[in-house]
């Protein structure tokens, strides 16, 4: 057996790289069977309807195999699963449990010994290897396959395997949200040459690829004016960002230049062009924090459109008066904008998150979008769809009452919509007169649109960490001049809450990584990093200050402060800035400082700091995360974060009081501030100023104009005396709906409350 133990990983790492699921399955069941030497071993996943199917067998009559269904609590295996507990027996037909099923042909054999797989609670399958002689199975065989079986429920979970959906007629396919709505339309595939499929080949007249790169770096450049015209429209604003994004990099001479460098080493245009796209995405994808990992398939994306370009591919015209859903492994912004318009009802891409470009687009174009939706059985060209892109779903070939309900579902949007757009330009007053600020978060540059266009009355918070992050090296004042300069002109007269870089943790550097820190969350990150490194912190105040000479809207925010030093050695440093820009003859304005409260620690020194900051703004992703010992990234304990936790609606509570005692404005920054639920506690609870990323301001304005605060206050204190999250939810709900804004519900879903940060659910 010692061999066999030996074997587990081997096992674990085999199955894992099989590229279908079915053969994983397989694979499972034949491995074991060889090292272990039994006569069958079989797996049975969990159907909807709770029944084990049987997946795969070594040894049972092959017949059987995703024919055979036991229902819950049936026999051996339902014992297995209703116990959670492996069932170990020398004779199985013995035990009053067993369960004779013909088609198996099982009755050859006596020994049994089956492990529950259990996923989150749950039990997904169970695991059974079975033998012709009458013996117990050994107490390290049956740890083997309880090993193996924690091992599979992991691998397996979410399986496809077990579900029995049709092949052909109505089927529905999981994805994530992209942007909301329902769309109806006629699928049309966008099937383009992939950039990351071309391999290096020598490059046989150097100078001539060259001259084809700038070539073809004009063309797309000139492709992107014209989609950008052919999209925008009088959206122009709200998208502009992300073309300029687009630009940026086809202007970054870090980028330019490891292309040419390939070329220059021999290597052939597509293949230069493929090693640089992979390059800069690979910098991003390696990133933790789900925003900016997603930026990666920006970068594949232009790659892609690159290389199309090169190749002469261009989008197919598609058939006017015919509505469309565009369907591909990524959707490019070239797609979109071939299509005619007002014809496009829907984009589904097969890959991506729902913070890629695509969705960015889709947001701002208001076009209802799934990403992640993984293979789409049999799909070809002009099939009908919907897009749900409330619930992340996509039906194919829906069913006339179905599609009936989307209809309609889709018109009471459609109605909910216009009556957002209504109140776009009013102001965020409850009806009983309390204003309320909606901010917005940015990061990008193509984030600064959507704010202005939706009423940010500011930013509430701007991540500086990202013009850090798509680049090569650390940027340098004047770099980062142009960059702040252009946040804070576009809000003139509005203030903007700038960070300072908030790095380590799940946000690295690609060309400075914070590493082998065994707890990076309480680790070298935030201010501890700047601090210790303020020569860049230095730089970027500066830059900053610069930046907001003449706008006067500059306001500066710490995150991650745990303690008076911190908040000491930063304003020394604040002061030692304005005293060398104003050396310098800069009109060098001190900007409002304040800092997140992120860190528990920080919530009994706020009246320590009260002289020594302007505002403090509520970190709430970081502050549930520390308060309940959350990652907030981490899949595994998703389910059990939410910030609508009695432990975080205290701490909030607390917060609030002790800064309205020592007169320091608090705002809230973190992902409460656009999920209903939690705004409603946050108004009863005294939080006046709120900032969220900008598609979700109408809605949360909306809410705001349709409570009293004395609702939301009544609620504040019964939740604040609940015991179970769940309870506080359900209640908040019930009040949201009986006000009639049961639709606000629809897109926050668990899904949303379980990340910190939007993300791929
Ligand atoms: C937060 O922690 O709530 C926050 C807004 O900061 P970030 O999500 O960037 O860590
Ligand atoms: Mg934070």
């Amino acid at each position: 057996m010692t061999g066999v133990i030996n074997q587990l990983a081997h096992i674990v790492q085999t199955v894992a790289l099989a590229d279908q699921p079915i053969d994983q399955v397989n694979l499972v069941v034949e491995s074991i069977s060889t090292n272990m030497s039994v006569d069958v071993c079989s797996l049975y996943l969990a159907n909807a309807r709770g029944e084990m199917l049987l997946l795969a067998s070594h040894g049972l009559a092959g017949d059987a195999v995703r024919k055979v269904r036991i229902p819950p609590g049936k026999g051996l295996v339902g014992l297995v699963a209703s116990s959670r507990h492996p069932v170990n027996l020398a004779d199985a037909e013995s035990h009053p449990a067993f369960y004779y099923i013909a088609e198996t042909e099982e009755e050859r054999f006596h020994s049994f010994c089956g492990v529950p797989l259990v996923h989150t609670g749950k039990v997904i399958g169970v695991l059974v290897v079975q033998g012709r002689d009458i013996r117990q199975f050994s107490g390290e065989e049956q740890g083997f396959l309880v090993t193996l079986a924690a091992h599979l429920a992991l691998l397996l979970a979410n399986s496809p395997l077990a579900s029995e959906e049709p092949d052909l007629g109505e089927g529905r396919v999981s994805g994530i949200r992209g942007a909301p709505g329902i769309g109806i339309g006629f699928s049309r595939l966008c099937d383009n040459g992939e950039l990351y499929a071309v391999s290096n080949a020598p490059c046989h007249d150097t100078a001539q690829a060259l001259r084809d790169w700038h070539d073809l770096l004009a063309a797309v450049r000139s492709d992107i004016e014209q989609e950008q015209q052919a999209i925008a429209g009088d959206l122009s604003d709200s998208v502009a960002g992300i073309f300029s994004a687009y630009t940026m990099l086809l202007a970054d001479p870090a980028f330019l230049g490891h292309v040419e460098k390939g070329i220059l080493d021999g290597n052939w245009l597509p293949g230069s062009l493929r090693q640089a796209i992979q390059h800069f995405a690979e910098l991003f994808r390696a990133m933790d924090d789900p925003y900016l990992k997603a930026r990666h398939e920006d970068i594949h994306h232009i790659g892609n459109k690159l290389y199309n370009a090169w190749r002469g591919i261009r989008p197919e015209a598609m058939p006017a008066g015919r509505r469309i859903i565009l369907v591909g492994a990524q959707v490019s912004v070239s797609e979109i904008a071939a299509a005619p318009a007002g014809m496009l009802e829907g984009i589904v891409c097969l890959e991506g998150s729902s913070l890629s470009h695509t969705a960015v687009l889709a947001n701002a174009l208001g076009i209802p979008a799934v990403m992640g939706a993984g293979m789409i059985r049999n799909l070809g060209n002009d099939t009908l769809l919907i897009v749900d892109g409330d619930t992340g779903q996509v039906i194919v070939n829906p069913a006339p009452p179905v599609l009936a309900e989307y209809r309609k579902l889709g018109d009471d949007q459609r109605f909910l919509m216009e009556r957002l757009e209504q109140i776009r330009e009013f102001p965020a007053v409850t009806t009983d007169g309390t204003e309320i600020t909606l901010y917005t978060n940015t990061g990008l540059l193509a984030d600064i649109s959507p704010g202005l266009r939706n009423g940010a009355q500011g930013v509430g918070l701007y991540r500086t960490e990202i013009p850090f992050m798509i680049r090569n090296s650390f940027p340098s004042e004047e770099e980062q001049v142009a960059v702040y300069r252009q946040v804070l002109s576009a809000y003139e007269g509005r203030p903007v809450h700038m960070r300072t870089l908030d790095i380590g943790g799940d946000k690295q550097l690609p060309y400075f990584p914070v590493e082998n820190e065994e707890n990076p969350a309480l680790g070298w990150r935030g201010i501890r990093f700047t601090l210790d490194n303020s020569q860049l912190l230095m730089t970027q105040v500066r830059a900053m200050i610069r930046a907001a000479e003449g706008l006067d809207n500059l306001r500066i925010l710490l995150p991650m402060v745990s303690s008076t030093g911190e908040l000491d050695d930063f304003r020394g440093l604040l002061d030692d800035a304005l005293i060398q820009l104003r050396a310098e003859g800069h009109t060098a304005q001190r900007p409002a400082l304040g800092v997140m409260v992120e860190v528990p620690a920080a919530i009994s020194q706020i009246p320590f700091w009260a002289g020594k900051i302007d505002f403090v703004s509520i970190g709430s992703n970081d502050l549930s995360q520390y308060l309940l010992a959350l990652d907030r990234n981490n899949p595994r304990v998703a389910a059990r974060y939410d910030h609508v936790h009695p432990a975080v609606l205290l701490e909030i509570r607390r917060i609030l009081q002790l800064a309205a005692e020592h007169r320091i404005p608090v705002s809230l920054c973190g992902e409460m501030a656009s999920d209903p639920v939690a705004v409603l506690l946050l108004l009863g609870l005294g939080l006046r100023t709120l900032s969220m990323s900008a598609t979700k301001i109408p809605r949360i304005k909306w809410l705001i104009r349709s409570v009293p605060v004395s609702t939301a206050q009544q609620l504040a204190l019964e939740a604040c005396a609940c015991t179970y999250p769940a309870e506080i939810r359900s209640r908040v709900e019930t009040a949201l709906e009986s006000a009639g804004l049961g639709e606000l519900l629809n897109r926050n879903t668990a899904a949303d409350r379980g990340s910190a940060k939007p993300r791929p659910a």
